[in-house]
């Protein structure tokens, strides 16, 4: 297990109706046992359903949006800005995740300029990363996941990191059932642990929490979370469910 204070993200993407959405916060969430000195619980909702949550969900489980804009406020049709997020007294967001790069073409300069932005105006921000199948059948894993980073790390300085936590999601581990195994996971993890010492500087590299996610459930999360470099985790589909509460007592 990991020195760093452990992290469970709940990323619900583009799910649940509002009574869904109810009836995990109330049943789920609301119920949670945990040391907030040992975890961070957050959970991200569709924005529609985070004003609902926010004010609903007992602390401290926190709240994040799953995305944010590149801009601040204005004529930007469609967009939710960093202040909205921050003037609902919301602290976190997702940005990057690989569906966002997949079907809506964030590129990794996109992604970087987005956490910049959302950094240089309050937001701590879940950062991922990850490759596809094809890239880690030839290899290229770490290559893909470096260059990801590298964006991210020519837009920030060395404090700033210091509201970044890092997701290393496998696309091909992503809703399919197939976990990445622990020690394929710790690989990749000790990487950016690597990259970060090599890039940025030690205490960074000892300081960023760095989450697994693709297809995390009650059952992988234990041998999981003992991995040296793997801080906790990003779950989709297991954090609409009550699996999610296993998963934070894996991680308590
Ligand atoms: P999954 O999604 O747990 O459903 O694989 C994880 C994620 O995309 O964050």
């Amino acid at each position: 297990m990991a020195i760093r204070r452990l992290f469970v993200g709940g990323n619900w993407k583009c799910n649940n109706t509002l009574a869904q959405t109810k009836d995990l916060v109330n049943n789920v969430l609301n119920k949670l046992h945990f040391d907030p000195s040992k975890v961070d619980v957050v959970v991200a909702p569709i924005f529609l359903h985070v004003p609902w949550v926010a004010e609903h969900i007992q602390k401290p489980v926190q709240v994040s949006v799953q995305n944010t804009s590149l801009t601040g406020t204005g004529a930007y049709t469609g967009e939710i800005s960093v202040s909205h997020v921050k003037d609902l007294g919301l602290n976190w967001t997702i940005l990057g995740h690989s569906e966002r790069r997949q079907y809506y073409g964030e590129t990794n300069e996109v992604v970087a300029n987005k956490v910049k932005y959302a950094v240089e105006n309050g937001l701590d921000v879940i950062a991922c990363v990850g490759e596809h199948l094809a890239e880690r059948e030839a290899n290229q894993t770490n290559q893909v996941v470096e260059g990801q980073l590298e964006a991210i790390r020519g837009k920030l300085n060395e404090a700033q990191w210091e509201k970044i936590v890092i997701a290393y999601e496998p696309v091909w581990a992503i809703g399919t059932g197939k976990v990445a195994t622990p020690a394929q996971a710790q690989e990749v993890h000790e990487f950016i642990r690597s990259y970060l010492t090599q890039k940025v500087s030690q205490n960074v590299s000892q300081k960023t929490r760095i989450l697994y996610g693709g297809s995390v459930t009650e059952k992988n999360a234990g041998e999981l979370i003992h991995q040296k470099d793997i801080d906790g985790f990003l779950v989709g589909g297991a954090s609409l469910k009550p699996a999610f509460a296993d998963i934070v007592a894996a991680c308590n």
